[in-house]
């Protein structure tokens, strides 16, 4: 995928967990992070965050499985053809993605894992 969709990518997904964590996990202890977004050799952005651990560690899981995605053109993932997601990861993503795509309007979410989440 172009460098402009590997940030787009990034973007909703560390839009959709901060939303997700700042909601459900209001009690936990957050972590300042900051997203370094590297891809195709090049340091393109980075994007901070304030997670709790365990989301912490989905995000980073996100962005490597990203910076891993074999095609050109990414499809949406629930479409992909070889999902890159084990299986918890991704029950816990579209837990994410589902809640706070409820909050947004569903709009983001369909573009980024298809319609039928
Ligand atoms: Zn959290």
């Amino acid at each position: 995928m172009t460098d402009e969709k590997f940030i787009e990518q990034n973007q909703t997904v560390v839009k959709f967990i901060q939303l997700y964590c700042d909601d459900k996990h209001k009690n936990k202890d957050k972590k300042d992070g900051i997203l370094k977004l590297f891809y195709n050799g090049k340091n393109l952005t980075s994007m901070p965050y304030s997670l709790c651990d365990e989301c912490e560690s989905l995000l980073l899981y996100a962005n490597q499985r990203l910076q891993n995605c074999p095609h050109e053109i990414k499809p949406k993932c629930r479409n992909c053809p070889n999902p890159c997601y084990e299986k918890a990861q991704w029950k816990q993503m579209a837990k994410i993605m589902r809640t706070s795509g409820m909050k947004l309007g569903l709009i983001k979410i369909k573009r980024f894992f298809g319609a039928q989440i």
